[in-house]
């Protein structure tokens, strides 16, 4: 009897191990691409977009409209603030930390009143190790949760000691299948968080407005795909950045 017991808990309840899938910029390919394959698993994801760019284009490269962000929340997923206009806050010096300080407050209060719900979570703009002191307590005072983005795997603990410091780890075109398994195994080993940021998943690639190179933040949709057809086949928990927050 006992033995059955086990059994059934290592089988299907007992989870071990966290990861949100998140989108960073909300591109309209990715939208039409990996949030239409994740809708149709109900898997809810993290979508951080600046709320100034909404309809319109970063890089080129067009973002979700008004319209999208609400089906967004329709099925589920969370709408992060990404920043109004999607300014490098790192580079901001002293003189212009009131600025940073408007990107980071208004973006909440033009993305609250237009989809009529709460924006909690907090992304900052670009790969980044460390930001202001100054921004850090600005943002902490009126998000929940914010959220830096590394170009390494960076394993967060649940629960969040300091959700001012959570990061995510930003997938690459260079990245390969292995590599990314072989994280979403030490998730599931370890019980760790992981964030895995995507920015443009489609199927195809786009250079970037100032680079001549293929866009490196991109990951083929067929890919993606099968990467999360891999973290399924675990017992790890698929979470939005607010709700990890929870536990
Ligand atoms: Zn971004």
């Amino acid at each position: 009897m006992t033995r059955l017991v086990i059994s059934i808990t290592l089988n299907g309840m007992r989870k071990s191990g966290y990861l949100t899938i998140a989108f960073d910029d909300a591109y309209l390919d990715t939208y039409k691409h990996a949030i239409h394959y994740l809708n149709k698993l109900n898997i809810k994801s993290t979508i951080a977009v600046a709320a100034g760019l909404i309809g319109k284009k970063l890089e080129k490269r067009p973002i979700i409209g008004f319209r999208e962000c609400r089906m967004l929340l329709r099925s589920g997923h969370e709408i992060a603030s990404h920043t109004l206009t999607h300014p490098n806050l790192l580079r901001i010096d002293k003189a212009g930390e009131d600025r940073a300080k408007f990107e980071i407050i208004d973006s909440k209060r033009v993305l609250e009143k237009k989809l009529s719900c709460k924006i909690s979570s907090f992304v900052f703009p670009y790969i980044a190790q460390n930001e202001s002191p100054a921004l850090r307590k600005t943002a902490g005072a009126v998000y929940k949760s914010m959220r830096l983005t590394s170009d390494r795997p960076v394993f967060n603990r649940i629960p969040v000691k300091n959700p001012r410091k959570i990061t995510g780890f930003a997938i690459m075109r260079k990245h390969s299948a292995a590599y990314l398994k072989k994280h979403i195994d030490y998730v599931e080993k370890e019980n760790r968080w992981l964030i895995e940021v995507f920015h443009l998943v489609s199927d195809k690639n786009t250079k970037s407005a100032h680079r001549p190179k293929p866009y490196r933040f991109f990951m083929h949709i067929d890919d993606f795909k099968k990467h999360v057809d891999y973290i399924l086949s675990k017992n790890i928990m698929i979470l939005t950045q607010r709700d990890a927050l929870k536990l």
